[in-house]
């Protein structure tokens, strides 16, 4: 920045925070750097790219009418906005590329009605808190439970899982955050001089899931629920990956008509050093592991499957078991939690995200992965997890890879392409470059609805030119 254009910012900056005030505001140093980051320390690629990227200041409303001050004065000072809920993301999602002001969401944190198959809630209330309320509410007895939540359940807001997530825990048996149905209400604040709140439906929902907050602030969502389950956190041992992927396939096939399970993810051996401080004798590295929630009604059926794959039960407990045993549930061993397990102890490490082709009847191709595993030895550790979408039965590999330098991880990633896996980038922060792969006009075109002068979170999507920014 020039100096007078830096002069020109502090004087919009400061009319900013005359116009909103009274809503928390705060440049303090230390907390602009903390609320400026994300889980892009991930990939060592991110870290350079993102390094020093800041904002310049951080605002905490507490209400949408809050919110609306707060995009009103960005919109009329051209300030960047870059809104913040748990800060999980994994792609510098809210790192902002161009300062301005990042508006945490998390003061918007209340459920506002429960109802037998849905609830509806501000968008910045943490994932385990939805949770247990809709669990102890009284709509349904017994209670009930979300669909599905990012192994970040604790930490993640509900309104950064859809702006920012995909699918996780409860994906093998509810399909992902995209499918018809899931979430059926999407409240949005524009970024206008007078903003708008524009609630969408049913398929329009999609102009603004996962759009990285670049059009529109959520500040409502309403999400389909089931009853409770009390599911059986389950931990077993089999004599190779290739027969923990099996049984990975087969219980997989099986969701919804023999067995029921909220998880099922499969990790290799190698995995098990970073687990054993927690885990222990539960996974040793003498077996390759399948971390799963377990319905309690079909328990019976899974060991049954279990062992005519050759495995052994090493844990089987409930989610208070497992607190009162100190020990974490089974999906922050799963999903992008298994890589933070490894990273927790040696930084070397970094993971991709793909997609295995899925053959109904028989699962992915298991000679493929052991192939994989001959390919890269002890350069590549594997790890799957199962899921559904509306199309059918899916597997991710979230495997951990040793970073040798950029060119040799592009080289692995040219390789499972090659091999017939998609590939979801990890390693870039614009939307289309990571998973969506190509432009969606659709959220483009509501983008110039919601943020007609460009200023929401810049530089998350390619598919927005700055000559279609409203002067
Ligand atoms: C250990 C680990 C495990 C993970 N596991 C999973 C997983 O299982 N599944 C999965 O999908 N992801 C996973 N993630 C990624 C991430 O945790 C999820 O996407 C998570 O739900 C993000 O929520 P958050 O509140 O932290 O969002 P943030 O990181 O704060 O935000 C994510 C994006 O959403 C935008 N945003 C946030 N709130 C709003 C809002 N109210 N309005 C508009 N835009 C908004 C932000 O600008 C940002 O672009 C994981 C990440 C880590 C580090």
């Amino acid at each position: 920045m020039t100096g007078t254009d830096s002069r020109l910012r502090a004087d919009r900056l400061q009319a900013f925070r005359a116009a909103i005030a009274g809503i928390a505001c705060s440049d303090d140093p230390a907390l602009l750097e903390a609320k400026s980051r994300d889980y892009a320390w991930y990939s060592p690629v991110l870290q350079v790219l993102l390094d020093g990227k800041r904002g310049e200041l951080v605002v905490r409303p507490t209400t949408e009418e809050e919110v609306i001050r707060v995009a009103a004065a960005c919109a009329r000072q051209r300030l960047p906005l870059t809104v913040r809920g748990g800060g999980t993301g994994n792609y510098g999602q809210c790192v902002p590329l161009e300062g301005g002001v990042i508006l945490d969401i998390t003061g918007l944190d209340r459920v506002l009605e429960v109802q037998p198959g849905s609830v509806l809630c501000e968008a910045g209330i943490l994932i385990l808190e939805l949770e247990r309320a809709v669990h102890a509410h009284p709509a349904v007895p017994g209670g009930q439970e979300l669909l599905m939540y990012p192994s970040t359940r604790d930490i993640a807001t509900i309104g950064g899982f859809i702006a920012g997530g995909y699918g996780g825990t409860g994906t093998v048996r509810n399909g992902i955050l995209k499918d018809p149905g899931n979430v059926s209400l999407i409240r949005v604040v524009t970024l206008e001089e007078e903003p708008r709140v524009i609630e969408l439906h049913g398929a329009d929902i999609q102009k603004v899931h996962h759009a990285f907050g670049t059009n529109g602030i959520i500040t409502r969502l309403r999400l389909a629920l089931k009853p409770a389950v009390d599911w059986v956190h389950h931990i077993a041992l089999y004599p190779s990956y290739a027969g923990a992927l099996r049984f990975g396939c087969q219980a997989t096939e099986a969701i919804g008509t023999t067995l029921d399970a909220f998880l099922i993810t499969a990790v290799d051996r190698r995995f098990a050093p970073y687990y054993e401080s927690e885990f222990g004798h539960r996974f040793p590295p003498d077996g390759d592991a399948v971390f799963a929630m377990v319905n309690p009604a079909c328990l019976g059926r899974w060991r049954e499957l279990m062992r005519q794959h050759g495995g052994r039960e090493t844990m089987a407990l409930t989610e208070p078991e497992l607190k009162a045993q100190g020990l974490s549930p089974a999906f922050e061993c799963a999903w992008n939690h298994t890589t933070l397990m490894a990273l927790r102890q040696d930084k070397s490490w970094t993971n991709l995200q793909t997609v295995y082709p899925w053959v109904p009847g028989q699962g992915i191709d298991i000679d493929l992965v052991q192939r994989q595993m001959d390919r890269y030895g002890d350069e590549v550790v594997m790890h799957h997890e199962f899921g559904r979408n509306a199309d059918g039965c899916v597997s991710f590999g979230l495997p951990l890879v040793s970073y040798f330098g950029k060119e040799r991880l592009y080289e692995i990633i040219r390789e499972h392409e090659a091999d017939g896996c998609l590939v979801f980038d990890n390693h870039v922060y614009t939307i289309e470059d990571g998973g969506m792969k190509t432009i969606d006009t659709a959220q483009i075109d509501f983008k110039k609805v919601a943020d007609p002068h460009g200023l929401m979170n810049p530089g998350k999507t390619r598919g927005w030119l700055p000559a279609y920014a409203r002067p």
